[in-house]
């Protein structure tokens, strides 16, 4: 199998040359490698080979593994589901989150920034496949939700994110790629200034790069399948 260092740099070059292909605004695409479940040792060797922003879901097992870690100037996303009693300890050792979804949540993790800190760097996770069961804001509370989050002194709200449901139909995932980004143009006309689309993983970021993405999340392209949570 290919190492972590070629297979960073085989999805590197494939999101330039999307990127050149594509009829962009923007031709800035952010990698964020999604290291949940992989040990420290294997998110160093990919620092080692070029990679500074790593993704995490698990507070607590991202913690363990930024201890280990301190020395490395990297920056962290939390990309996960956010519970309320962790908004804490998740503003405290995250750079960006991507996946709020209420007020109550963008709230909580404003007041446990400072003011001294950075602004935390947030986007609001949409639910655009419009999936009752789903995480996600619906995206006709989107815009609301925004003019809120966008008014909280320690957050930097930067944009929106979303997961749609697993498919294998192109026209369906650029349908709720295209809707995000729709929804971002719609926010900006009305007075934000919102620069960030965070959407594509592994199996999809190709289209999602297509329709506009600036950061996509990858993790299984980069570092192979995923351990069982247990080993770590
Ligand atoms: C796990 C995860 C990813 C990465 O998924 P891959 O299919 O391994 O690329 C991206 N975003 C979120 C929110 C995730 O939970």
């Amino acid at each position: 199998m290919d190492s972590i260092a070629e297979r960073l740099q085989a999805t590197q070059n494939k999101i330039s040359d999307l990127v050149t292909k594509a009829d962009r605004t923007s031709n800035e695409v952010r990698l964020v490698a999604v290291s949940k479940t992989q040990p420290a040792s294997i998110i160093r060797e990919a620092f080692m080979a070029g990679q500074s922003i790593f993704g995490e879901n698990y507070v607590q097992e991202a913690l363990n593994k930024q201890i280990e870690l301190i020395d490395l100037p990297i920056e962290w996303h939390f990309i996960g589901p956010i519970q309320s009693n962790k908004t804490h300890l998740i503003a405290k050792h995250f750079d960006w989150v991507h996946g709020i979804d209420r007020l109550k949540i963008a709230e909580r993790l404003d007041q446990a920034r400072s003011s001294s800190d950075r602004q935390l760097q947030v986007c609001l996770q949409v639910n655009t496949s419009n999936e009752p069961t789903k995480s996600g804001v619906l995206p006709d509370d989107v815009m609301e939700l925004a003019k809120a989050v966008a008014k909280l002194p320690h957050l930097k709200l930067r944009g929106l994110m979303t997961i749609p449901e697993p498919t294998s139909d192109e026209a369906l995932q650029r349908e709720r790629f295209r809707l995000l980004r729709n929804l971002l143009d719609e926010i900006n006309r009305n007075g934000l200034f919102l620069d960030t689309l965070s959407m594509g993983m592994s199996d999809d970021y190709v289209i999602a790069i297509e329709e506009g993405a600036t950061i996509v999340r990858i993790g299984s392209a980069i570092f192979g399948k995923r351990r069982p949570k247990s080993q770590v």
